[in-house]
């Protein structure tokens, strides 16, 4: 059976990075994706905050450019859902819905997903109005009122963007606050088509064929009021993806695997990068440098493993 020295599973920022560097350093790299590449990088805009990237560029742009440079040097990239990772002596086996595969060393790269509120009518409207990517969605809603929740960077960064399509934003916050860096929490404050409601929640969602109302409630007051809006954006923060994980592998206690500088989890030979692990910062750079500084100590596992350490 084929062995491939790494499997990285993930496409996004963290993953095409460690695929590169790891294709670079001559190791057999085969990527594992089960949507699209580019992960939550595909929902940016404008990349604006990338070292070196003069000119902003939309997230579609970079991670097709990313792709096509870690193919260049030679990686694989196979669209398929993972199932689950064992690992068996020295090799990691990893079962896809198209097979098994075999592995010397394995990244996890597969971020997060977005969370939900769950209140009354987010599922009923889910695509009707109720939606987690203003890049797919926002379209739909030009000259209309919209209404964005959370306080973090992907809510004001989606805001921002809204706010070139729709009529009017407004955002719901259950602090008094912004939790984003403060140059975009700035400019979302000095944008005149964007209102913020704060110190609230989205109690329920309301419509008849589509979204039509959102019904807030103070969380000081516990005022209890409607808005009406033609769509609801929901920007709360991401759960890291690890199901197909052993239980064996530490994770803090939000799920984000634990790991060292050198992104080594506990167990030998499988690394993680980006989202998805314990991490301070969660940037396409700190995502695409997890993936760089994976795939180095992969390589440097595998030459540990085979007898050919520099040493
Ligand atoms: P986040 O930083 O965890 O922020 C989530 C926001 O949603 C917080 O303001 C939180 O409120 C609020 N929230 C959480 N659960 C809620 C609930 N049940 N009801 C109402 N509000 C709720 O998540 P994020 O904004 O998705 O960002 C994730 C990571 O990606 C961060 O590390 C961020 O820096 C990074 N990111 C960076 C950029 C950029 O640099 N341009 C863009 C997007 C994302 P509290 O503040 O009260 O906790």
């Amino acid at each position: 059976m084929e062995v491939w020295d790494t499997i990285i599973i993930g496409a996004g920022a963290a993953g095409l990075s460690a695929a590169q560097y790891a294709a670079r350093a001559n190791l057999k790299v085969l990527v594992l994706e089960e949507m699209a590449h580019g992960g939550q990088a595909l929902l940016i805009d404008r990349l604006e905050n990338y070292p070196g990237l003069l000119e902003p560029v939309d997230g579609y742009t970079w991670a097709d450019a990313m792709r096509t440079q870690a193919e260049r040097f030679g990686a694989v990239i196979q669209s398929t859902s993972v199932e689950h990772v064992i690992k068996d002596g020295d090799r990691f086996l990893v079962k896809t819905t198209d097979g098994e595969l075999v592995a010397k060393t394995v990244i996890v790269a597969t971020g997060a997903k977005h969370r939900h509120i769950g209140v009354p009518g987010e599922e009923t409207f889910s695509g009707r109005g109720v939606s987690y990517c203003a890049t797919c969605d926002g379209p739909f809603f030009k000259n209309k009122h919209v209404v964005v929740v959370g306080g973090g960077d992907s809510a004001c960064d989606e805001a921002m963007f809204l706010s070139k399509l729709a009529s009017s934003v407004t955002m719901v916050h259950r602090r008094d606050r912004f939790r984003a860096q403060k140059a975009l929490a700035d400019r979302v404050l000095h944008n005149e088509k964007i209102t913020v409601i704060w110190n609230s929640v989205v109690k329920e969602i309301k419509g008849t064929k589509s979204v039509e109302h959102v019904v807030l409630e103070n969380v000081q007051t516990h005022e209890v009021s409607e808005l009406a809006c033609s769509a609801v954006f929901v920007f709360i923060g991401s759960d890291p993806q690890t199901a197909f994980l052993p239980d064996s592998v530490e994770k803090d206690e939000t799920g984000s695997i634990l790991t060292n500088l050198r992104m080594e989890t506990n167990i030998p030979g499988l690394y993680a990068a980006g989202d998805v692990r314990a991490t301070p910062f969660r940037q396409v750079v700190t995502a695409a440098g997890d993936g760089a500084i994976a795939a180095h100590c992969a390589a440097q596992y595998i030459d540990e493993l085979e007898g050919k350490a520099y040493r």
